[in-house]
C-alpha cells in the first residue's frame, strides 16, 4: 500500500500546470482531492511519476450562483456543495446528491472536478451532471472549451478531455421544476449498485420535460433520452413509469460484479428510478 516514488508539483496558475503537463506529457498527473487518485497509486493502478497538485491554483474554486446559471469550480468540495445554501436553494439536487456520497472525510477532499474528471462508472455526479445538462470547461495548450456532460464519457476511465487538458469547472442551468437523485448501495459510504438523476417539470398535471441518467450500471454514465421522452405528455401514471424503465433498461449494459449478477442489477436499477420519478413528480 505504499505508491512508487514520485515528484511533487504545486503549481499557483494554470499556466506552470499546463507547462509541467507538456513537459512529462503521459507521465505527468493533476490531482485534485486525491481520494480516486492516491488509492490508485497506492495499489499500483496507478503510475505517475509526476504528480501536479492543483490545491493552490488560482480560479478553480467559487461557487456561482446566477438567475439562470450555476458555475462549479472544479475545486470545489463535495462538502462546499452540502454547505452551500444559495446553491442547495437553487439546486436541491445537488446537495442531495452530494450526501449520498462516501463519507463526511471523502467528502472534505473530493471534489467535483474529480469526481467527473476520472471517468469512473461508480462516481455520482457525472449521471448527475448528464441530468442537470451540465458542460464541463476544460483548459489546454490551445485554449478553452466546453463539452456537454452527455458528451464527455466514451467508456470506463475514458473520457473526451485530452490528458494535457485540465477541467476547471461545471456549469449547467438553474434546474426547473421537481428532482431526486436516488443511491441503492450494499452499506454506507459505499459506490451505487444503481443510482438515478431525474428532473421533471410539471405544467398543470403533466409532465412537460423530463431528464434521467443512471449511474454504475454500464461503463459510462448513461443518459436515457427515451426514458424521460416516455414521461412527456403524461401524468407520471403506473403505465408511464413503467414505459420509462423499460426504456431505462434498453439503454443500461451492466455487468457481473461483487455487487451482484446482471438481472439483480436491472431489477435494483427499475425499482431505483421507479421511486426516484414518484419523488421528483412529487417535488415538481
Ligand atoms: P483525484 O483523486 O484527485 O483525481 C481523480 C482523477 O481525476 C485523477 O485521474 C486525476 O488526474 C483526475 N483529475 C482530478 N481533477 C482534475 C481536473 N480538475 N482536471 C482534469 N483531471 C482531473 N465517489 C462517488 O462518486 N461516490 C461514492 O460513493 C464514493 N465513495 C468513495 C468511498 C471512498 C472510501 C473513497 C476513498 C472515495 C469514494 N468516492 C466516491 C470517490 C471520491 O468522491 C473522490 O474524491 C472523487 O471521485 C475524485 O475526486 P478527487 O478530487 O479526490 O480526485
Amino acid at each position: 500500500m505504499i505508491p512508487a516514488a514520485f515528484e511533487y508539483h504545486r503549481p499557483q496558475n494554470m499556466d506552470a500546470v499546463l507547462s509541467i503537463l507538456q513537459e512529462h506529457g503521459d507521465d505527468a498527473r493533476v490531482m485534485a482531492g486525491g481520494h480516486s487518485l492516491i488509492p490508485m497509486m497506492k495499489l499500483r493502478m496507478a503510475d505517475v511519476p509526476h504528480l501536479i497538485d492543483l490545491q493552490d491554483v488560482d480560479g478553480m474554486a467559487g461557487i456561482d450562483v446566477g438567475a439562470d446559471s450555476i458555475r462549479l469550480g472544479a475545486m470545489v468540495t463535495q462538502h462546499d456543495i452540502i454547505d452551500d445554501d444559495a446553491l442547495a436553494a437553487a439546486a436541491p439536487i445537488l446537495r442531495e446528491a452530494a450526501l449520498q456520497i462516501a463519507d463526511p472525510q471523502v467528502r472534505y477532499m473530493g471534489t467535483v472536478g474529480g469526481n467527473v474528471a476520472n471517468g469512473d462508472p461508480g462516481n455520482d455526479m457525472p449521471g448527475l451532471m448528464q441530468c442537470l445538462d451540465a458542460q464541463f470547461t476544460v483548459v489546454g495548450p490551445d485554449g478553452a472549451r466546453d463539452i456537454p456532460a452527455r458528451d464527455f464519457y466514451e467508456a470506463a476511465y475514458m473520457t473526451a478531455r485530452e490528458d494535457d487538458e485540465v477541467l476547471t469547472a461545471v456549469t449547467m442551468p438553474v434546474p426547473r421544476g421537481g428532482h431526486a437523485y436516488e443511491k441503492q448501495k450494499r452499506k454506507i459510504g459505499d459506490y451505487a449498485t444503481a443510482a438515478a438523476a431525474v428532473q421533471i417539470v410539471k405544467d398543470g398535471g403533466t409532465c412537460a420535460a423530463a431528464s434521467i441518467a443512471m449511474t454504475n450500471l454500464s461503463d459510462t454514465p448513461i443518459f436515457s433520452e427515451a426514458a424521460g421522452a416516455a414521461l412527456v405528455g403524461t401524468n407520471v401514471d403506473d403505465a408511464a413509469l413503467k414505459a420509462a424503465v423499460a426504456a431505462m433498461l434498453g439503454d443500461i449494459d451492466p455487468s457481473e460484479d461483487n455487487r451482484g449478477p446482471i438481472a439483480f442489477k436491472k431489477h435494483v436499477a427499475g425499482v431505483i428510478l421507479r421511486r426516484a420519478i414518484e419523488r421528483a413528480w412529487s417535488r415538481a
